[in-house]
C-alpha cells in the first residue's frame, strides 16, 4: 500500500539492472541468494535517479539528498565499494560473504515480480 505512486520510471529501473550486473561481473561480485534483496536496492537506486539525477545509496539516511548527490561519494558505485569493494546494501557480495548467490544477472521480469512482491 505504501508507494505505488512512487515507482520508478521503466528507463531509469532497466539502466540500474544493467549497471549492476554490468558492475558485478567487472568487479567479481555477485548479487544475494535472496533476489528480493538485489531487486529493492536496485528499485531504491533507480527512484534516486529519477529524482535527483543521480542514483544515490538507497541504504543510508540522509539530511539533505540534493547535496549528497553533489558530494558524490555516495553515488553507485560509492567510495568504499570503488576502493574496497564495500557493499552495506548487499547489492555486489563478495563471493566469501555467507549471502553471496552465483548469479551476476537479474531479469527485468524478477526484478518486477520482487517490487510488485513487496509493495502488496
Ligand atoms: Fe551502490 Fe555503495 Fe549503495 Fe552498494 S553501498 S548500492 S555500491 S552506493
Amino acid at each position: 500500500m505504501n508507494n505505488l505512486e512512487n515507482k520508478p520510471s521503466k528507463n531509469s529501473l532497466e539502466a540500474m539492472r544493467k549497471f549492476s550486473e554490468a558492475y558485478a561481473q567487472r568487479t567479481g561480485t555477485f548479487f544475494c541468494i535472496d533476489s528480493s534483496v538485489t531487486a529493492v536496492v536496485v528499485e531504491g537506486l533507480a527512484k534516486h535517479k529519477d529524482k535527483y539525477g543521480a542514483p544515490l545509496c538507497p541504504c543510508r539516511h540522509y539530511n539533505n539528498k540534493e547535496a549528497e548527490v553533489q558530494a558524490t561519494y555516495w553515488n553507485c558505485p560509492c567510495v568504499p565499494m570503488r576502493e574496497r569493494k564495500e557493499c552495506h546494501c548487499m547489492l555486489f557480495l563478495l563471493p566469501n560473504n555467507e549471502f553471496a548467490g552465483d548469479n551476476q544477472f537479474i531479469s527485468s521480469e524478477t526484478l518486477l515480480s520482487a517490487i510488485e512482491g513487496s509493495v502488496a
